[in-house]
């Protein structure tokens, strides 16, 4: 199995030069950086495995790239949730419908959350959102490409900042801890604030200089909640770039960069593009119904 090297863009927003790393074309089935998190599974034997059980939230990218992954395996895949919108099981959409069509069985079930699962021997367990150490595999060869272009450009180190916005942060904190020290991975805490993330930081790497730079956000924002602000600089940021952006973590994405930019006009940003765009769907439909009439 191969996931594509995927292009980096030069692209032109707010008359800024900002540079594109497009993680969204990496695989038709997996999307973005799940991709590059669930790679070491796909490219290892696992004898007497069967199943693949995660846990979250049955709207997420994580659960529909795990599908993927449990099909191309042939395994099972288990996915528990503590709850499913009752609009999206009378009408499936997004990720879920995906995961559905991928033969996942998704299940409302409180022993997952309170922890009294028992994890079968014939079965992977991946963590919320693949918060683990397999996903380094992964994402150092997201670290290597980077590197790569930016060795060919001649670029100095000092110079380049990688953004990507954060959930569990475990994509910046492993790209960070794969790249020369000298480039700065910066990166915002959509999910959670800035506590929450210095904490999944440290939970994975008790080096903090391994630790990406945690950009502020101007205001506290809430995840999965809709934002005007949000829409709007999704919008517009699809416009100025013709590239199709994620709803949950890019408009917080931009939003931080784009300020972060007009204090620091030297630098030359590459902003990763996670993916999720299947996720889109619901959340577009979400956001239409509240803001364009
Ligand atoms: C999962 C996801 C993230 C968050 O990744 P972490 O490694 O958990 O920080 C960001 N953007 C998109 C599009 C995602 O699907």
């Amino acid at each position: 199995m191969q996931l594509n090297n995927t292009p980096i863009q030069l692209k032109t927003i707010n008359n800024q030069a900002f540079y594109i790393k497009r993680d969204d074309l990496i695989h038709d089935e997996f999307s973005g950086n799940k991709a590059r998190k669930f790679l070491y599974f796909l490219d290892n034997e696992f004898e007497n495995i069967t199943k693949l059980i995660s846990y979250g939230s049955a709207q997420s990218n994580a659960m529909y790239s795990l599908s993927a992954l449990a099909k191309l395996k042939g395994w099972i895949f288990e996915f528990y949730v503590d709850h499913i919108p009752t609009h999206i099981k009378q009408n499936p959409r997004g990720n879920y419908k995906g995961a559905l069509e991928n033969g996942a069985n998704i299940i409302e079930d409180e022993s997952f959350i309170n922890n009294t699962f028992v994890i079968p021997h014939d079965a992977i367990f991946v963590p919320e959102g693949g918060r683990c150490e397999q996903s380094e595999y992964g994402i150092s060869k997201l670290a290597s490409e980077l590197e790569d272009w930016i060795n060919e450009k001649e670029l100095n180190y000092e110079d380049v900042k990688i953004m990507l916005p954060s959930g569990t942060g475990t994509t910046a904190l492993f790209l960070q801890k794969n790249l020369p020290l000298d480039i700065e991975v910066l990166t915002v805490a959509c999910v959670g604030g800035d506590e929450y993330l210095k904490k999944q930081f440290f939970d994975l790497e008790k080096d903090e200089n391994f630790h990406p730079t945690i950009l502020q956000t101007p205001k506290k924002y809430h995840f999965g909640k809709l934002y005007k602000e949000f829409y709007e600089i999704w919008k517009d940021i699809n416009d100025q770039s013709g590239i199709n952006f994620e709803l949950l973590y890019d408009p917080l994405g931009w939003q931080t960069i784009l300020e972060y930019n007009t204090k620091n006009k030297d630098k030359i940003i590459i902003y990763i593009h996670q993916g999720g765009l299947k996720g889109n769907e619901t959340m577009l439909e979400r956001y239409s119904r509240k803001y364009d009439k």
